[in-house]
Order: structure tokens, then sequence, then C-alpha cells
């Protein structure tokens, strides 16, 4: 292996030793099987390759102070690869598999989970593919379910340093009745065209708004969104936007710090009022955002270049939570060893 200097990690790409594979053929799953490769030999009419049978997942397991290493609400990753299975039609993934999965990938490539204290994690990436082949729109009879690891850094250059993002106008990510609730890669190659728009104009993301009226915030390309004022943490209630984990764990700590939450669209419109926003995701954490720009409107939420106070206290107990530095009072974190 060659030295990986951990702080100097960025969102990406590192060849590991192992993944695993598990295929699912005449109806039911089999063993686990342990690769060294790369690669994936595929059927030229598989139905990931031409129709997008294609759903993932992602998680990151964490180093602690004491040398465990622990992963984060692992079942919620499980659940919502089922649901985005369902929702294309592949078969779901047991969780005994999902998990044996994880553990394994992580024994396998222990050097390279980063060590506590470098500000980097190792990232889970499970996925299912229709491998059978079919050349009308259907279903595959057959399906892939791999699973690979690897070391990351911070997902914006910025790390925990407000961001400066623009909203989407002239194109959507996902339909109200569509595929945005769940994970499918499909989702992503509908926003690489507005992804690439946003960072040529100098933008760190894009922020969508619902396709129907336009009218009310939907999501940050890979993360929801969330603003607060008034002592609450409010965060957008869509069809069109993909239930984070992450998300879902800040409504908690942010109603264990005392603050109301509310789930419910926001409008346009109330983004001048809030104090502080940040969008928030397993490969995002939460990223302050410093100011939206929507045309000729800006709002700018960070004036001195940091976050606001209470995105620091959620982010602390977060982090702090998946790296057990903070108790787990919510039984979210599961020891691998
Ligand atoms: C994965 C993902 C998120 C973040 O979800 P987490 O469970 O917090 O990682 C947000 N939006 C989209 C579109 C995603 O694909």
């Amino acid at each position: 292996m060659k030295n990986i200097v951990w702080e100097n990690l960025s969102f990406g790409y590192t060849k590991t030793n192992h993944n695993v594979r598990c295929y699912y053929k005449d109806g039911k799953w089999g063993e686990i099987e342990v690769s060294s490769s790369e690669n994936i030999p595929i059927h030229i009419a598989a139905t990931c390759l031409h129709y997008g049978q294609e759903a993932f997942e992602g998680l990151k397991v964490f180093t602690g102070k004491d040398g465990k290493i622990r992963t984060f609400r692992w079942q919620e990753n499980h659940k919502r690869m089922v649901n985005s299975a369902q929702g294309i039609m592949m078969p779901e993934i047991p969780a005994d598999i999902f998990w044996e999965a994880c553990k394994k990938v992580v024994e396998l490539n222990k050097e390279f989970v980063p060590p506590y204290g470098t500000g980097a994690s190792f990232y889970l990436r499970p996925l299912i593919i229709g491998t059978g082949p079919q050349i009308g729109v259907r279903p595959a009879n057959e399906y892939l379910f791999l699973l690979f690891g690897t070391p990351v850094g911070p997902y914006f250059k910025e790390g925990f340093k407000p961001v400066n993002i623009q909203i989407v106008r002239d194109s959507d990510r996902a339909a109200p009745l569509g595929m945005g609730t769940y994970k499918v890669g499909g989702n992503y190659a509908a926003s690489l065209v507005a992804g690439d728009k946003v960072h040529k104009n100098g933008y760190a993301a894009a922020l969508y708004l619902d396709a129907k009226e336009k009218k009310y915030i939907d999501e940050c390309g890979p993360a929801n969104f969330f603003g607060i004022k008034n002592n609450t943490y409010i965060t957008p209630k869509s069809s069109s936007i993909l239930p984070s984990i992450t998300n879902k764990s800040l409504i908690t700590l942010a109603e264990d710090m005392g603050l109301k939450v509310e789930r419910r669209q926001v409008p346009v419109e109330e983004l001048p009022s809030f104090e502080e926003c940040g969008a928030c995701g397993t490969a995002a954490v939460i990223s302050p955002i410093g100011s939206i720009v929507d045309g000729e409107k800006e709002y700018v939420y960070s004036k001195d270049g940091n976050a606001g106070p209470i995105s620091i206290k959620l982010y602390e107990k977060l982090v702090g939570t998946q790296n057990g530095d903070v108790e787990d009072i919510h039984n979210w974190v599961s020891i691998i060893e």
C-alpha cells in the first residue's frame, strides 16, 4: 500500500485490497464472495447498462480515540437501499448480507481505515445492478450486489467552512412523482450538466427547486438543505428529495438541543430570513452555506467565513457521536471491531 497522507485526502477513489460481491440468480441471493479485482465482467445487454437499473448507498466508518471502528446507522442505509431497489424493480438485499458485507470490507481493508483525528474516514459504497440481459424494457432476472470501500476526506475542499451555492432554474434533477426519493444513479446523471454549469460559475453546488412550481427549495445536488431561524431547524418536505440519514439525525440532535423542528415546504422567498443555512449528507456531513445566489439576488449567511453557532453545535454532536467522542444516546453506532 502506498503511503496515504490522511489529512490530504479529498472525496475521491483510492484503490484498496478487496471488495465483496453477492449474486442474485434463480430468485435468490448467493454467498458473499471476496474479490481483489476492481473490475466486473458484465453482459453487453445487462439492464444496468441500458435501462439504468442501478441503486447505491454511501456510509462512513470512523476510528475512535479508543481505536474502535464504528459505523453510523447502517440499518437506515440498508432500509433505504431496499426502498431504492423496489423503486426500480430490483430484489431486496437482506440486512444480514448487507451488514456482513460492510464488516468484511472493513476487516479486509483495515490499513485503509483512517486513524482518529485525521478528519478522514472510510467510505463504504454498496450498489445493486441489474446484470441479466434484456433488450425490451423489463427488469433483469439476475443482479449483483457489490460493496467496496475507499478512504475519503471532505466532500467540499472547504471542509467545515461555508460554501457558496447557486439556485438552478433551467433544469430539474427529479420530478415530484419520479425517482427523487430513490438513491439511483440516474438522478446523478440528470444533475451533471447543471452541476458543471454552477461549478463553472464559481459555486460549490447547485440548489434545486421543486420541479413543478419552482417555488420551493428541494435540495442541493447530493445533500439535503436546512435553514435555521428563531431557534428552529427548518428542512424541506418534498416528494422529490432523497430522505437523508444525516438530516434525520440532525433533526433529532436539534430537538435534543432544544430547537424546534419544522419539516415543511420552504418557499424561496423565505431564504433571506434564515440566520444559518447548511447542506447535509454523509459525504458533506454539514457543509455550512455562506451564500445562495439566485439570478441577480444573493443571500449571505456568513460574512466572516465561519459557520454559524447552531451549525457548529450540530456538527460537533454529529461527528462526535460518529467517532465515539460523544455518548451515543440514540444507539446509532455499531462497532465493527
Ligand atoms: C445520498 C444523498 C443525500 C444524503 O443522504 P445521507 O443519507 O445523509 O448520506 C442527499 N441527497 C441526495 C440526492 C443523495 O443521493
